[in-house]
């Protein structure tokens, strides 16, 4: 189908449709924008005013879609919210995200329409056939919040679990890399639901394979979470025990709209011991508390290098992590050292944990304190 055929089939998909304010078509009310062809899938704008409700915009493009759909579109649809966020009930519509946050609002973003911690618009879906979907969170980037999320997967596998992994890190998708699951997810023809990558006993699913991560730098929650629903509600995830996701890193707005979306059982904090990381890790353990999110504990990654003679150079700081923990009344779910293997292992799709010695050894620590906390076992 060529780039032509792709935008003209929005105009009937999007005629059928009813925009409440003006009584028009959402097409001739000119709220659908710039739509641009990738490969076989199609992205366009959908423009709102303040007065759009959060149901009149998720219902307006379901229907465009779903009309997509009635017209033979096979691809995936993306649209982007654009002109003005909703007006909150009986105030005025908040400021832009480049806006200041608002007073008492300790992340920035965490206040506006959604984001209270009881009954914003944005509900939280759960997960067919999975009983625990755990979040990784990093404040920042680099710290090893993918090394952590795949070592961890693996440990619960060996502990015996069923386990899958999300990669929701648009901005940085290294899963495959790390877990040596780099194949494209196939589509179950019977059932359409995408078919996870088994790698080491893990079922993995990477954003990377869904999203250009240089044209996923500038997307916003919503973009984020239509993606990564995609993955969550349509992939074929039946019999886990464990969901782990990894989040992308920071507490923005594409973080706070997944969290929110997802009925997590716990988050777990990877942090670096240094001052910049911590405060970034203090962060991200705000904004779970202020989303009422059950925090797992915090695991800090190169936290010594150990020498020859047995000594340890504590590179980035001592005990950085535990002192977050201890703070924040969490536990220390462990200390990872900065090992060359982990970097290897990450680099050849061979998670450490997979092999025996103290680094692998911690992990199976925190896979048992993350189960004791989350079944009560
Ligand atoms: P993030 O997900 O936080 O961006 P990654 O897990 O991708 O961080 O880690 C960044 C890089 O650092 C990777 O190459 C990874 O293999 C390496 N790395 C992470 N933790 C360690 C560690 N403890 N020792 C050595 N290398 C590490």
């Amino acid at each position: 189908m060529g780039d032509d055929d792709l935008t003209a089939m929005l105009q009937p998909a999007a005629s059928r449709v009813r925009d409440p304010l003006t009584g028009r078509s959402v097409w001739l009310a000119n709220m659908i924008r710039n739509p641009r062809p990738k490969g076989d899938d199609l992205i366009y704008d959908l423009h709102f005013e303040a007065e759009h409700s959060v149901d009149d915009r998720q219902r307006i493009a379901q229907a465009v879609e779903g009309n997509l759909r009635e017209l033979g579109f096979s691809g995936k649809v993306y649209a982007m919210p654009a002109g003005a966020p909703p007006r909150m009930p009986g105030g005025r519509a908040p400021s832009g995200p480049a806006g200041a946050p608002p007073k008492g609002d300790p992340v920035k973003g965490m206040s506006g329409p959604g984001m209270g911690p009881h009954g914003g618009p944005i509900q939280k879906a759960p997960i067919e056939g999975v009983k625990h979907i755990i979040a990784v969170a990093s404040g920042k980037g680099g710290v090893g919040k993918s090394t952590v999320s795949t070592n961890l997967a693996v440990s619960l596998v060996q502990q015996g679990f069923a386990v899958g992994l999300l990669d929701a890190d648009i901005y940085g998708p290294s899963v495959p890399t790390m877990m040596g699951s780099s194949q494209r997810p196939m589509v179950d023809p019977a059932t359409k639901q995408i078919l996870p990558v088994e790698s080491h006993g893990v079922k993995c699913l990477s954003m990377g394979h869904l999203v250009d991560p240089e044209e996923a730098m500038i997307w916003r929650g919503p973009m984020v979470m239509s993606a990564v629903r995609q993955f969550l509600q349509q992939a074929s995830w039946k019999g886990l025990d464990y969901l782990i996701i990894d989040l992308p890193p920071g507490t923005g707005d594409a973080q706070l709209t997944l969290i929110q979306a997802v009925d997590l059982s716990g988050a777990v904090i990877v942090t670096t011991p240094q001052p910049v990381a911590l405060a970034d890790a203090v962060r991200g353990i705000t904004m779970f508390r202020k989303l009422e999110v059950p925090l797992l504990g915090v695991v800090e990654n190169m936290a010594y290098y150990e020498l020859p003679d047995g000594t340890k150079d504590y590179v980035f700081g001592r005990d950085g992590g535990k002192d977050v923990a201890q703070r924040f009344e969490t536990e220390l779910l462990g200390q990872i050292p900065l090992q060359t293997s982990l970097r290897q292992g990450g680099d050849a799709g061979v998670p450490v944990a997979l092999n025996e010695g103290p680094v692998a050894d911690a992990f199976a620590d925190i896979a048992k304190a993350v189960h004791a906390k989350v079944a009560g076992a």
